[in-house]
This record gives C-alpha cells, structure tokens and sequence, in this order.
C-alpha cells in the first residue's frame, strides 16, 4: 500500500490499527460496514491508497475508479443484495466528515453481512 495517511481513520482500518469487519477486499479495495448505519445495509467502500476525495482524483486514478464501481457490484453480489444507492459526499458542506475517498452502499434490504 502506497500513499497512507497518518491521521487518516480509514487508512489506519486498512492498516487495521482500528477494528472493522472486512465485508469484501482485493488488491486495490476494501469494504465494510458503517459504524454508524443510516440504512438497513450500509457499507463503506474505499480504495486501499490515500486520495482525499472524488474531488482529488486525476487521470491515472482512473483505472483506481473503475476498480471501486466493479467492487460494488462484487460487494452487492457477495452479500446477495439485488437494490441499493451509491453516494459519494464531497466536501463538508455535502457531509463528508472523512477525507479519504469513499462509496457509501446503501439499501432498505438486508444483505447478508
Ligand atoms: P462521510 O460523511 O464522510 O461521507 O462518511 C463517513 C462515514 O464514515 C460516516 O457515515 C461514518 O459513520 C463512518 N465512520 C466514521 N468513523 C468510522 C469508523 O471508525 N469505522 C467505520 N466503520 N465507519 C466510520
Ligand atoms: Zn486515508
């Protein structure tokens, strides 16, 4: 892993200096659970490198992108989840409270986490 930040909550989950349950993970990628769920099934998707948001992204970070879009498919499919949104909140006046890139998966289902 390239790219982490010291003080960054999600980086030290990916480091897991701080405890979540892994829903799904690869090379680039990992998801799990909001502490904080504001739907039935809501997890966090993000990249395993340090980018402080979709409003940092460049153009070699599109292959990064494209490989978090598949991740929620795989997510939804791993945990049988057939509907559900995807939002990313950029900028505090949005609601984004954590400065490392991240999807919210949300559904009124219950996925099988
Ligand atoms: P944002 O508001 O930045 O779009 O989303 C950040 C999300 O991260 C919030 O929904 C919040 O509940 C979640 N969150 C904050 N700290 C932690 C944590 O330590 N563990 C987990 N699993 N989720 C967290
Ligand atoms: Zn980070």
């Amino acid at each position: 892993m390239t790219d982490s930040f010291k003080d960054c909550i999600f980086c030290k989950i990916i480091k897991k200096e701080i405890p979540a349950k892994i829903v799904f993970e690869n090379d680039t990628v990992l998801a799990f659970p909001d502490i904080n769920p504001k739907a039935k099934t809501h997890i966090l998707i993000i990249p395993k490198e340090h980018r402080k948001g979709l409003s940092a992204l460049e153009e070699n970070d599109i292959s990064l992108s494209g490989r978090l879009m598949v991740a929620v498919a795989d997510v939804a499919k791993k945990i049988k989840l057939d509907s559900y949104r995807v939002i990313i909140n950029v900028g505090p006046d949005a609601g984004q409270t954590i400065f490392h890139l991240h999807l919210h998966l949300m559904s009124p289902d219950g996925g099988m986490v």
